[in-house]
């Protein structure tokens, strides 16, 4: 029995839940949409402005805006607004030269788009392990190096900052391109520099879910001009007669512009993102602090975070003893109104976890002719197990969301709910 409230049954039990209500859904900045983001969509309505390059009227176009804010505020050179995190990705494999017949290193623990977007660029992934900071592993990144392996693809998962010097210096050593996917890690940190801006490029998405939201739409930073003028003409067709580059260099593109009412939207948002990070910062710390003497006594682990002051903090992540354990704990924070889930079950279909990407295990293609498989210069396969290390810390992996919108009593409540329950039930 808990030594706050020795008294009291758990809610799982039939007690009275620790926390009144749920948190309000993790949008963050979906949430904070208001009245600046409705000027200046309308702003763009009213100017019949809808289209990057023109419109009936003149004016300044607020995607290059927020290329040009985008890319200050990344500390990086050059940025590109897209349609989706997924095209981002796109863009960035075309722009460091990836296609058939090479290999891009991915993590067993990512959405499955990085590794489609792989795909889509005709070469093939390659999973290697996470470690307990969740994300890749630098040392199997290394062990799973062929000779066609072109690029390996850090992924920032839940805005946890990647082991950059490691998979940096892997990278220098095999003469490798790293393409850094931090869609769930806007204004992330590691080292003091922006995710996203370490490696030769970086890719974000602004699906709804994401920090920071236009309901759809993705951007790439590059410090690198080639790098940069590769993406902008694959993501148009046009991108390079906008941009003055000469014939002798310009390649075929296809369409993956970004809206100006996007572009409207974004602007706002973009303004918004150290407010959210400090506050997410901020929870994110209590939470640890209130849960750590009772963690430590009953063997909970936190999830290593390689810088956690650059940390985006959307997610506190504890690692249980084991699986088992994990359900148990997951099943009673639920229903004490704690938002908690286990990150990896075997028997349910989820794309976050390599094992359940059931279209890339199956090497399924989208006709005969062109499977990157077939493509590959050696053989790929591809096991439910081949990375075993992975799976068993995301199956003991419970996962609370750090929601910005929740007051320092709630994020009390959500302590005190935890600790009863490890207390109870470990
Ligand atoms: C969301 C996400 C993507 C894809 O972004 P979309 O905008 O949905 O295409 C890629 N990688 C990761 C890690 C993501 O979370």
């Amino acid at each position: 029995m808990s030594t706050k409230t020795p008294t009291e049954k758990l809610a799982i039990d039939g007690g009275t839940p620790t926390k009144q209500r749920p948190a309000p859904p993790m949008f963050p900045g979906g949430n904070l949409i208001d009245a600046e983001e409705e000027a200046s969509v309308l702003e763009v309505l009213r100017a019949k402005r809808l289209f990057r390059y023109y419109g009936p009227t003149e004016g300044p176009s607020k995607v290059e805006q927020l290329e040009k804010e985008f890319a200050e505020h990344m500390g990086s050179r050059y940025a590109l607004a897209v349609t989706s995190g997924t095209a981002a990705l796109i863009c960035g494999l075309r722009g460091i030269g990836i296609g058939a017949g090479d290999e891009v290193i991915v993590p067993a623990y990512t959405w499955i788009a990085s590794a489609s977007a792989v795909l889509a660029a005709g070469a093939v992934p390659v999973v290697a392990e996470v470690d307990d900071s969740l994300t890749l592993d630098p040392a199997d990144v290394e062990a799973k190096i062929s000779p066609y392996t072109k690029a390996i693809m850090p992924v920032h998962m839940r805005g946890t900052p990647c082991q950059m010097d490691g998979i940096l210096d892997v990278a220098r050593r095999h003469g490798l391109k790293v393409i850094e996917d931090t869609c769930q890690a806007d204004g992330a940190s590691y080292k003091g520099k922006r995710t996203g801006s370490m490696g030769d490029v970086g890719c974000f998405s602004l699906q709804f879910n994401k920090i920071l939201t236009a309901g759809e739409g993705g951007m790439v930073i590059t410090n690198q001009e080639e790098v940069w003028k590769r993406a902008v003409m694959f993501h148009d067709v046009i991108g390079g007669m906008r941009n003055n580059f000469t014939w002798d260099e310009t390649l075929w593109g296809i369409n993956f512009r970004m809206p100006e009412l996007l572009g409207a939207v974004m602007l706002v948002q973009l303004r918004r993102l150290e407010g959210l990070l400090t506050s997410m910062r901020e929870r994110k710390r209590m939470l640890i602090e209130g849960m750590r003497a009772v963690a430590a006594k009953k063997g909970v682990q936190f999830q290593r975070v390689p810088d956690p002051d650059g940390d985006a903090s959307v997610a506190c992540i504890l690692l249980m003893p084991d699986a088992e354990s994990a359900a148990r704990v997951s099943r009673a924070l639920n229903a004490e109104n704690i938002g908690a889930g286990v990150l990896y079950h075997p028997d349910r279909v989820d794309y976050h976890i390599y094992s359940q990407w059931v279209p890339i295990m199956a090497q399924r293609a989208w006709s005969d002719g062109d499977s990157p498989w077939k493509q590959a210069k050696r053989e790929i396969r591809y096991t439910k197990d081949m990375c075993p290390r992975s799976l068993e810390l995301l199956g003991r992996a419970v996962h609370l969301d750090v929601n910005p919108l929740e007051s320092n009593s709630e994020i009390e409540e959500t302590i005190d709910g935890v600790n009863r329950v490890l207390e109870a039930l470990l």
